[in-house]
């Protein structure tokens, strides 16, 4: 977005954003102050040849306000190659940036946000994939797009939320070590009993702590109370909130699922930039139940934004030494050849 924005312009935009409540998380008076933030940004990333990339689970004022690209971390990794900016700001988490980095290593990748962790990726090192696989040698060794460079140099194939069930299908070896998320493993494991593929999965023991705190309990009482209710919950949720849900899929196929459907009354199960991302594009749908925020995607803000894009420090910018790069570049190559058969 490169157009002067006014307070009125970004209010008439966020002026459905309630999340779980009923008040106007973006009052004219908040617009107006996020306004000049906004405008200085945009002016800065044209000044600098850059391009902002921001995860849909990113405040909507960063969404709506300064990106140019908006997505999950796959459709976000397939953006960061096909731009030819010199300076790639990547409003996410770290892992997210260094994937950026992996794929474009001449481009200067900065990450605005102080507080850069995420359980998923923080559950594990280089080192314990090291040392799993001295232990388990005959294993193929799968990690989720959720991991750290160093986890990818060591692993065979990566995978996302939206690919992994069919890239494991393809997988010859019937032996396959699965890293790091515990919960979208136990439900690879059901599908692929449900589709008659026999193969020995071992799981590593990480989770994301906002999917995880869903329960299967709240699920079914909110269903009762809502007849005609369309639940959609995100694979990093547990077994039983699947077997309730209407539609399991990644950020991305849940929106679409959203433009293609329409539901009227939706219970969504998944981290709240997508309910405000929908309050926004698709204002007359009822949400029910409670979103749950990221405390990482959430830390993201404008002021942040602008201090990286005016002057970045040491620690703003992602580095990665050559042979890391490379090799998780291996790792994340065989995905997209998976996945597209390039
Ligand atoms: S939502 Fe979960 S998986 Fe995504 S960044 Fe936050 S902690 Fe990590």
């Amino acid at each position: 977005m490169t157009a002067t924005m006014t307070p009125e312009t970004l209010f008439d935009t966020l002026k459905d954003v309630r999340l779980g409540g009923t008040t106007c998380l973006y009052p004219i008076d908040k617009c107006a102050e996020l306004t000049p933030l906004i405008n200085d940004i945009n002016r800065l990333k044209k000044e600098k040849n850059a391009v902002i990339l921001v995860h849909s689970y990113v405040s909507p004022e960063i969404v709506y306000g300064v990106a140019d690209f908006v997505g999950d971390s796959y459709g976000l990794a397939k953006d960061a190659m096909s731009t030819d900016a010199d300076v790639i700001v990547f409003v996410a988490v770290k892992f997210m940036g260094e994937t950026a980095k992996i794929l474009n290593p001449d481009k200067e990748v900065l990450i605005p946000s102080e507080l850069n962790g995420c359980t998923l990726a923080d559950s594990l090192s280089g080192d314990d994939v090291r040392r799993l696989r001295e232990e388990h040698p005959n294993h193929t060794f799968v990690c989720y797009i959720n991991t750290t460079a160093d986890v990818k140099a060591e692993c065979d194939v990566c995978v996302t939320s939206s690919n992994v069930n069919d890239i494991i299908q393809k997988i010859p070896n019937d032996k396959i070590y699965f890293l790091p998320d515990k919960l979208m493993g136990r439900n690879l494991i059901e599908e692929m009993k449900r589709r008659g593929v026999d193969k020995e999965i071992k799981l590593w023991h990480g989770t994301c702590y906002v999917h995880e705190e869903y329960d299967p309990d709240t699920v079914q009482y909110l269903r009762d109370a809502h007849p005609g209710l369309q639940v959609l919950s995100h694979p990093e949720c547990s077994p039983g909130v699947l077997h309730l849900s209407d539609y399991v899929g990644s950020t991305s196929q849940l929106l679409n699922y959203m433009q293609e459907n329409a539901p009227e009354t939706v219970l969504m199960l998944t981290e709240c930039g997508i309910t405000s991302r929908l309050q926004v594009e698709m204002p007359h749908i009822k949400f029910v139940g409670s979103c749950s925020m990221c405390r990482y995607m959430k830390s993201n803000t404008l002021e942040d934004i602008r201090r990286v894009l005016d002057a970045p420090r040491e620690q703003d910018t992602i580095r990665i030494d050559e042979e890391t790069r490379r090799r998780a570049l291996t790792c994340i190559e065989a995905m997209f050849e998976y996945v597209e058969g390039r």
